[in-house]
């Protein structure tokens, strides 16, 4: 499928660069799916993730302890070698306490010009709560018009809500087809359309996106392999998926922020923006560095099992991930308890040799 190639992107740097320079468009790096994304695309602004590329870590060893995520060392050294130097500045929402303090040392040691933290509540189970996102995002849209000069309307802001909630519906659209028919594409594929939808220019995200669905519209087929979710922060391995599908298995789902945690929850047309918008983030499906109660993100995931027919879970974090790893044992018990199934492997930035991976994907999946 030629469209597939859209989705390719072999150097995200070397992409965003290019847009920068060809759009004089400013670009606003971020590393976590509680970003309001929308604000800063209204803003003219071209949202960007990072996923922390590098191998070897040198600077970053200088500001951070080596058991902080690879996600957080691999994005600070990226910035601290210059291969960020076509950003203009990075937002940091409050999530876990690794992300925070790098907004820290990113914002003394980066070199970027606008940097911005958003202060989002932690507990997500109040009407205070939901009143103080909005003021987050008050004072946030406040700042971004500060700091780069700019006005930003309601007009604009509609526009983009309009925008994310037709690239969200599409990614889920995507994901059910290929949940329903495996031939409708690989999860390698699936995990490089979801990531190119956060670095890609978001216009044509939505152009890409609607042009896929006719190539992959294929009516359900009964699937023989094992259906796999699965559960934890970034994917940025698309090879995990490729020693799934040849172990026996095919990932049907997932809870994680590069799949059904940054597409789920359409944001409201008929609210004033800024409040529909702090409603979406207060309401989505929540992450391990959020707290509605002690049991929704279990029932969230069970429900996710039933709905797609799911008959075991891998989870798949970053190792010294602290918010998953606490969440782990509970959820255990939760899929325990429902006759689900379930491994954990613990990922760093480089995935360990393809070998040890397949032993025990195959010896997981034989099991279920
Ligand atoms: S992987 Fe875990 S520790 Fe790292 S940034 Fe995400 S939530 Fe924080």
């Amino acid at each position: 499928m030629d469209i597939l190639k859209k989705f390719e992107i072999s150097d995200p740097y070397e992409y965003v660069a290019h847009l920068k320079k060809a759009t004089g468009k400013r670009v606003l790096a971020y590393m976590c799916s509680y970003t309001p994304e929308e604000i800063i695309y209204a803003a003219g602004i071209h949202p960007f993730r990072i996923f922390g590329q590098v191998e070897a870590i040198s600077k970053a060893d200088a500001h951070l302890q080596a058991y902080s995520c690879s996600l957080v060392r691999g994005a600070l050294e990226d910035a601290l070698q210059g291969r960020l130097s076509f950003v203009d500045g990075a937002v940091f929402p409050h999530t876990c306490d690794s992300i925070q303090r790098l907004s820290d040392i990113w914002r003394l040691n980066a070199g970027m010009k606008h940097h911005f933290d958003v202060v989002w509540a932690v507990k997500l189970h109040t009407d205070s709560a939901r009143k103080y996102m909005y003021d987050v995002l008050v004072r946030f849209a406040k700042e971004l018009k500060q700091s780069f000069g700019i006005t930003l309307s309601d007009d604009t802001l509609q526009k983009a809500i309009a925008t994310y909630n037709e690239i969200r519906s599409l990614l889920k659209t995507i994901w059910q087809l290929k949940s329903d028919n495996k031939s409708a594409l690989t999860g390698s594929q699936m995990n490089a359309v979801i990531k190119a939808a956060m670095i890609l220019d978001r216009d044509q995200v939505v152009s890409n996106l609607k042009e896929l669905i006719p190539s992959i519209q294929l009516p359900p087929q009964t699937e023989k392999r094992k259906r796999i979710m699965l559960i934890g922060g970034i994917c940025n391995h698309p090879d995990i998926y490729d020693y799934i599908e040849t172990s026996g298995g095919v990932v049907v789902w997932d809870d994680l922020c590069t799949g059904s945690r940054y597409f789920e929850g359409a944001i409201a047309t008929d609210k004033e923006p800024l409040r529909a918008i702090a409603d979406r983030y207060y309401e989505r499906n929540i992450c391990p560095a959020k707290y509605r109660d002690y049991y929704t993100r279990a029932e969230t995931i069970k429900t996710m099992i039933k709905t797609h027919n799911v008959q075991g879970a891998i989870f798949l974090y970053l190792k010294f991930c602290d918010p998953h790893s606490f969440d782990y044992p509970y959820l255990k018990e939760a899929l325990d308890e429902v006759g689900v199934p379930s491994i954990l492997l613990e990922l760093e930035q480089q995935l360990p040799s393809e070998g040890q991976m397949k032993t025990r994907l195959e010896a997981f999946i034989d099991m279920i």
